[in-house]
């Protein structure tokens, strides 16, 4: 059983990887960015009060995440192992984690940076396409079968509404910003491993693996 955070920018291959590590492990993939998408997408207070954010590319106020994340992590299907994709993002976010762990008796293995240069980055967020079903494809490095349509489920690929140019520039200023101070602050719990997030993606599974595998040892 294994206890993980994904670190890394936006586009840097965080919910890919995470896909194919829940499914090897078999351990639940909690992705912040996914649950405040289904929120918005079923218009509830959360979706209302978080889509300004998001459109924009900001980061939504750490209160609004903190209750997700406690919420989410008290759950008892976490209990066999999960990994957090997209959360924390900011130093307050993740402190108040640790408190959450203590609080439920539950351990961060490990921290797993994912390093992408910017200019790789904002050529993924622009040709990234997702399918309702959860999958996610890339219109050059990760095509699916047929142009705009999903491999798994044969629906319709969609561009998400913050792969726009401004809002793609705004959220890598909030991660240099809010998120990068978490590679110190992990660092100095010694939690933090770093990978290399270019090349092929499953070079890059396999590069993680070989960090949990010994974790698992
Ligand atoms: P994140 O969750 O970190 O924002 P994603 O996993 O959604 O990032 O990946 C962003 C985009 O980059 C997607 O279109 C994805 O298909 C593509 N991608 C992921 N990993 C790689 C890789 N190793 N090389 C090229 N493109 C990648
Ligand atoms: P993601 O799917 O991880 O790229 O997240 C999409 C958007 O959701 C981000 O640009 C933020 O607006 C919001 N978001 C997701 N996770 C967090 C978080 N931990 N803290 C603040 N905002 C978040």
């Amino acid at each position: 059983m294994v206890n993980l955070v994904l670190l890394g920018a936006p586009g840097a291959g965080k919910g890919t990887q995470a896909k194919m590590l829940a499914g090897k492990y078999g351990i639940l993939h909690i992705s912040t960015g996914d649950i405040l998408r289904e929120n918005v997408g079923n218009n509830t207070e959360l979706g209302k009060k978080a889509k300004g954010y998001m459109d924009k590319g900001e980061l939504v106020p750490d209160s609004v995440l903190i209750d997700i994340i406690r919420d989410r992590l008290s759950r008892p299907d976490t209990d066999n192992g999960f990994l957090l994709d997209g959360y924390p993002r900011t130093i307050p976010q993740a402190e108040a984690l640790d408190n959450i762990f203590s609080q439920l008796g539950k351990i961060l293995d490990v921290v797993i940076d994912i390093e992408v240069p910017d200019e790789e980055l904002v050529a993924r967020l622009a040709g990234r396409r997702m399918c309702k079903c959860g999958a996610s494809y890339h219109v050059t490095f990760n095509p699916p079968k047929e142009d705009g349509i999903c491999d798994v489920c044969s629906g319709e690929l969609y561009q998400r509404d913050d792969d726009t140019e401004s809002s793609v520039k705004t959220r890598l200023v909030a991660y240099y910003n809010q998120t990068h101070p978490l590679i110190d602050y992990y660092t100095n719990k010694g939690l933090l491993r770093t990978v290399s997030g270019t090349g092929g993606i499953e070079d890059i599974f396999g590069e993680i693996t070989v960090v949990i595998d010994k974790i698992l040892e």
